[in-house]
């Protein structure tokens, strides 16, 4: 898989949340970029910058592989729970692993074709999960969903199991991060909370949580705890510069600026907040109040990043708090590249890891940079992650067409098996 030459990049623009920069020549040497505007030592791949853009990759701040399948039912969304119980907990138990796999192949392959080269991924089956994303060559930041009902029923059980893959995955090539991931704090016991508070002191492991999706876990953790979620956590030293919250819709200011405090990061998912009507996070006020903001595709039914953005942008707009294309790009790129903590991502710098994605004009109209990279007028030309090239002149190397299109069969063949009893 890949290569093992120096990359040599000439006459790039670069192009990252801090820098729009001509005319760079780049140096990639194993997996870090050893040198920007001076030619490698070794001699290995050239490419010809010109009329490329370079930019780190996406990272998409909350995913769940094995749900891509069934994300595709639109008309059955309804309330999150309502959607949660006669759809996803139908579906999760009847996944095998095998089904796992393939669902995570369609879904990488079609991420890496968009220039997405890091996800935080939190679901069942995570073994097979990592096997892709080990052969596909992209980073994760992986997790069990830790909760009492639906694949594991009992949250003790999905914590061992959890741990389990902890310690057979975590630090594997370099690119997979294995965290905790309570699923919400009304699926997970008090009990389970409290270990996983202790095993994260303990272990220095990274947290992964649905909060606020919707206001029902703010009831709940009023009703149970006294409090609202946020302090619950905070109390329990689960937020840190390692933790990811996915959606955050209902966080009021306060709360907020106790995430900004701990440097957590808020993976805002707008497609799917929108069609659970669960309601629009404020993602842009997070931003003004200081706090890391990624952004998730979840299980957006048709997981484009393109389309991700258009709803984060024209949903903003609606509650009077306009986020702008570099707000996103800053999401995608610098800010969510904090999942891979401690590895130095997200800007194209000396010293820093290796994962740019080289972009080829669409032929579009122009616009301003950042909308024309986020919004289609750009297309992945070249992904290189940790010094491998996985995607070369638009071509995936790392997952054949004839696994991609095996996939997609087996995975129509199982929605087809279980959509007859729903
Ligand atoms: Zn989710």
């Amino acid at each position: 898989m890949g290569n093992s030459e120096p990359i040599f990049i000439r006459n790039i623009t670069v192009v990252d949340s801090e820098i729009v920069k001509q005319g760079v020549d780049i140096c990639i040497e194993d997996n870090w970029i050893t040198g920007l505007s001076r030619e490698c030592t070794k001699s290995g791949i050239v490419i010809d910058g010109g009329g490329l853009i370079a930019t780190p990759p996406f990272y998409i701040a909350h995913t769940h592989l094995g749900l891509y399948p069934i994300s595709r039912i639109v008309g059955s969304w309804s309330h999150l729970d309502e959607w949660a119980s006669s759809i996803a907990w139908r579906w999760e138990p009847k996944l095998t692993s095998l089904d796992s796999y393939y669902s995570a192949v369609i879904a990488i392959y079609d991420y890496i074709g968009q220039g997405i080269g890091g996800i935080a991924d939190m679901h069942f089956n995570m073994d097979s999960i990592a096997e892709v994303v080990e052969k596909s060559g992209i980073r994760a930041n992986l997790s069990v969903a830790i909760m009492n009902q639906g694949f594991y029923e009992d949250d003790w059980k999905a914590l061992e199991d959890n741990m389990r893959f902890y310690r057979a995955w975590n630090g594997r090539s370099g690119r997979i991060k294995v965290s905790l991931g309570p699923c919400t704090i009304r699926l997970v016991s008090r009990g389970v909370l409290e270990e996983i508070a202790r095993i994260k002191a303990e272990e220095n492991i990274g947290i992964h949580m649905h909060v606020d999706e919707v206001w029902e876990d703010e009831e709940y953790s009023l009703r149970t705890y006294g409090v609202k979620v946020v302090y619950v956590l905070d109390k329990l030293g689960l937020l840190s510069d390692d933790t990811i919250l996915a959606h955050g819709v209902w966080l009021d200011d306060d709360e907020l600026r106790v995430l900004a405090k701990h440097k957590v990061l808020v993976a805002h998912n707008p497609t799917t907040n929108m069609l659970l009507r669960s309601g629009i996070a404020r993602a842009r006020r997070m931003l003004q109040l200081g706090v890391k903001l990624g952004l998730g595709l979840d299980i957006s039914p048709t997981q484009s990043v393109v389309d991700e953005v258009l709803s984060a942008i024209t949903s903003s707009r609606l509650i009077g708090e306009p986020l702008t294309a570099k707000d996103l790009f800053d999401a995608l790129t610098l800010y969510a590249s904090s999942m891979f903590k401690p590895l130095k991502l997200g800007l194209i710098r000396e010293g820093y890891l290796a994962d740019l994605v080289l972009w080829i004009h669409n032929g579009k109209p122009r616009t301003n940079i950042y909308e024309d990279l986020l919004l289609g007028a750009y297309k992945p030309h070249t992904l290189i992650i940790n010094g491998k090239i996985v995607l070369n002149e638009g071509h995936v190397e790392t997952i054949s067409k004839d696994t991609y299109y095996k996939a997609l069969r087996h995975i129509e063949d199982k929605l087809q098996e279980v959509l007859q009893e729903f």
